[in-house]
Formats: C-alpha cells, sequence, structure tokens
C-alpha cells in the first residue's frame, strides 16, 4: 500500500515534470517570439531606406546587361517580332510562348508580325544587324532576347522587374482600331495591293498598303 501511494506519487509528479517542462518551453518560445517581434518593431527606418536603395540599384544594374537599339515606337514600350505563320513549328511555338508571357504579365505591347508585313522582317532584321527568326523581345528599346533569353529571364523573376511601369491599361483585349488583327484593310486598293495606274490603265502597285494590301495598325503594331 505504501509503495502504491509512492509509485502513484511518483506518476504525478513526473507528469508534474513533464506539465512544467512544457509550460517552460511553451515559456520560452514565447519570450524567443516576443524578443523577434520586438526586433523586427526595432528595425530602424533608414534600413528600410537602404533595403529599396539596393533594389533600385539591382535593376539599373539589370538594365545594363541588354543593349540599346533604335525601335521605332519603342521608346516606352514593349515590341514583340513575331510571326503568325506556322511553317517552322518550333518558331511558331516560340512565338506563342512569349505572347503568352506578356499577356500573363498583363502589359500592354507592340506585336510586328514579320509574316503580314517584309517590312517588319527587315526592320527586325536591321535592328540586330543579322538574318534572325523571330521571336525577338525589345523593351524600352532594350534587346531582351529570344525566347530562350525571355523564358529564362522569365524563370528568375527578371521579366517582371524589366516590365514594371509599362502601361497595362492601353492592354483593353480588343484594339479599339483593327481589333487585334494589328492590320486593316487597304482603304486605297481595297486589299488587293495594286490600283489602276490612271495614265496608263494598267496594274501598278498600290502605294499606300504592304504586299498583302494590308496598312499596320498604328496603335498597336
Ligand atoms: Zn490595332
Ligand atoms: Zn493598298
Amino acid at each position: 500500500m505504501k509503495d502504491m501511494k509512492k509509485k502513484l506519487k511518483l506518476i504525478t509528479s513526473v507528469g508534474t515534470l513533464k506539465h512544467s517542462i512544457a509550460l517552460h518551453k511553451s515559456n520560452l518560445d514565447r519570450t524567443f517570439f516576443h524578443q523577434r517581434d520586438e526586433k523586427e518593431c526595432l528595425t530602424p527606418t533608414s534600413l528600410k531606406a537602404s533595403e529599396e536603395q539596393e533594389v533600385q540599384q539591382n535593376l539599373e544594374e539589370l538594365w545594363l546587361e541588354f543593349e540599346e537599339r533604335s525601335v521605332a515606337g519603342g521608346e516606352d514600350s514593349v515590341v514583340f517580332y513575331t510571326t503568325s505563320l506556322r511553317g517552322v513549328r518550333k518558331t511558331f511555338e516560340d512565338c506563342r510562348k512569349i505572347r503568352y508571357l506578356l499577356e500573363n504579365h498583363k502589359v500592354s505591347f507592340r506585336e510586328r508580325d514579320v509574316s503580314m508585313d517584309c517590312e517588319f522582317k527587315e526592320e527586325m532584321w536591321r535592328l540586330l544587324g543579322e538574318k534572325v527568326t523571330p521571336p525577338r523581345l525589345f523593351i524600352k528599346c532594350k534587346y531582351i532576347g529570344g525566347a530562350e533569353e525571355v523564358v529564362a529571364l522569365n524563370e528568375k523573376g527578371k521579366l517582371e522587374k524589366l516590365l514594371e511601369g509599362i502601361s497595362s491599361a492601353g492592354r483593353s483585349r480588343q484594339c479599339g482600331r483593327c481589333e487585334n488583327e494589328r492590320f486593316l484593310i487597304c482603304w486605297n486598293c481595297n486589299g488587293r495591293s495594286r490600283v489602276v495606274a490612271e495614265d496608263a490603265g494598267m496594274w501598278k502597285r498600290c502605294g499606300e498598303c504592304n504586299e498583302n494590301g494590308l496598312v499596320k495598325c498604328a496603335l498597336c503594331t
């Protein structure tokens, strides 16, 4: 009987011990959290300012990685050379990938389809100094790269930074002028790309449109 009591007492004390250990631990945790909270609250504002400065500096350094090119209409915008031709599967898929990324970041961009207008193709070749294939992306007149580079930048979170400040306001899904076709049928030749010359009565090339009888939409290309 005496032994039982002892045992019971022991059990109780073990229970108590465990309980007090648990309590002590939770107190410790609380103290720890408390200290951490206090520390966070006490972060001086000057430190935050220097952090911001660092972010700004990193952004400037990031921009330095890219070369500047004189892209017409590209000063404050995104210019994307693409193709809608499915001829080369990889090229087509690459273009779709970049377009998807831009749409995902919800920024407005000028889309220049080289298969719809050979002027765009020549422009792209002139900008890059060689006969490259699309897609090719420019942000604020800096050459960002082709599909591989752009996808990699996106994965590193850098594309988002480069697109900062690009308006999304104009990114209504529909362009008010061409309804996102990027081109309009030529009003002069009605899309035939040829007109009858008044003097000779013979067909001649229309001076208002491209080889496909299309006129570029000035708002979104
Ligand atoms: Zn348009
Ligand atoms: Zn025309």
